[in-house]
């Protein structure tokens, strides 16, 4: 009997995409593929209006169901996998046979309640989806007396679909689901080593859109080690998103100058306007079309939603907060699943905190700031200065490259 082992990859949003659709599945077959290489013999086919993950022709052996899925569970657009049996000799004897093989194959004893669900979308096989269900369910009856049929709360559901080939799989492996990396445009992330900026590039990318990062890096202020977080998430976060260009600017003239230059409690404001422009110079070069950051609404006093204007209003792209309605607690729940966490609470310096101010100010006005800033006359030169002066790594799924 022809059957092979194969892994069938359900995507959830793109099978909505109306008129986008192919771009969306050739985005998610491009990023498998690419998983798919470093792991060598497997290639991912179109099948049945499906995607399915197979040995390729020239490659022994059967599927190994744990180094494929260990190499293709993080790609964001899918919401399951379903390790599976396939044979494209229809019948119904050949689909009864599969079926028990399957059975013995993937449980050691199946004393538990079953229900068959067939879904026959090839309509030249004669024997109707319910048919098929009863017979293949008399025969496992028959052959695993231990197991029961029990329609409304089974402990195993026994997937049978009818397409050109019949596919057999009783077992999902959930996906991250989300759209296929990059398949909304790309944004500019404020990579921070804090534990907030990871988790909102992650939810991002998993919305589509691929990510250039900015880290504002401000030495002797902060560490070589506090970059090296940096780094370290980026590349924890290029397992989703495949690709992660990571901009390190150099920060510190800025901020020294904007420490002399304004009042105490007013500082947060100014830095952070200032690195929104960078991130604007930043965007236009590689064509982003927004900023994300990691703010979470009233979370610090840079956070309220007063300061919050008044630091979007220092440039005119959009700017994307989706941590904005969570908690703290519901963060690091994110952040702890994708395993940024660890990373974060590595004890070192963040930039913005050795130069916050005790009392930092909440509720600042948009005109007063502005005002303010008109009078710091080389503010304009040193940003233009800190974007030409950044320097970024690449990432790529798992390996990283530096780049001048
Ligand atoms: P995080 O945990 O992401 O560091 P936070 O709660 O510490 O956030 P802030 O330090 O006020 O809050 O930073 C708010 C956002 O500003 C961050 O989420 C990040 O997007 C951006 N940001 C702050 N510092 C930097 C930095 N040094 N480099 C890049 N982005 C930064
Ligand atoms: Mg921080």
């Amino acid at each position: 009997m022809d059957t092979t082992k194969v892994l069938l990859v359900k995507y959830g949003e793109i099978a909505l995409r109306g008129k986008n659709r192919r771009m969306f599945q050739k985005q998610l077959t491009r990023d498998l593929q690419r998983r798919l290489e470093e792991l060598g013999g497997y290639r991912i086919v179109l099948e049945d209006g499906r995607f399915v993950i197979e040995r390729s022709g020239s490659a022994s052996g059967e599927m190994e169901y744990e180094s494929v899925l260990s190499c293709v569970r993080t790609t964001l657009g899918i919401v399951g996998f379903c390790p599976c049996t396939r044979t494209r000799e229809l019948s119904l004897e050949n689909i009864i046979r599969l079926v028990l093989d399957y059975i013995r194959d993937n449980y050691n004893d199946f004393a538990c309640s079953f229900k068959v669900e067939t879904k026959r979308a090839n309509k030249l096989f004669p024997v109707r989806s319910y048919d098929v269900s009863a017979a293949v369910g008399e025969a496992v009856l028959n052959s695993f007396p231990p197991s029961r049929v029990d329609v409304h709360n089974p402990d195993v559901v026994l997937n049978i679909e009818i397409r050109h080939s019949a596919y057999i799989y009783s077992k999902v492996v959930p996906g991250l689901g989300g759209l296929p990396a990059g398949s909304s445009g790309r944004g500019v992330l404020l990579l921070s080593g804090g534990i907030d900026s990871p988790v909102a590039g992650f939810m991002m990318a998993k919305r589509g859109l691929a990510l250039e990062a900015v880290y504002f890096n401000s030495p002797p202020f902060t560490s070589e080690r506090a970059l090296q977080k940096v780094l370290d998430i980026a590349h924890k976060i290029a397992g989703y998103s495949g690709y992660i260009k990571l901009h390190v600017v150099p920060f510190t003239d800025i901020q020294t100058y904007l420490y002399e230059s304004v009042p105490r409690e007013k500082l947060t404001i100014f830095m952070k306007r200032a690195m929104l422009k960078i991130a604007g110079i930043l965007a236009d070069r590689c064509e982003a079309k927004c900023v994300v950051t990691g703010d979470s609404l009233g979370q610090v006093a840079s956070q309220t939603i007063e300061a919050i204007s008044a630091i979007d209003a220092s440039c005119s792209i959009t700017i994307l907060r989706p941590l904005a309605g969570l908690d703290k607690h519901e963060i690091i729940s994110i952040a702890q699943k994708i395993g940024t966490y660890e990373i974060s609470v590595r004890p070192f310096e963040d930039c913005c905190t050795i130069f916050v101010a005790k009392h930092p100010e909440i509720r600042p006005k948009v005109h007063i700031i502005e005002r303010m800033e008109a009078k710091l006359e080389f503010l304009p030169e040193k940003v233009r200065a800190a974007a030409d002066a950044a320097y970024a790594h690449v990432f790529l799924y798992g390996s990283s490259r530096a780049e001048l």
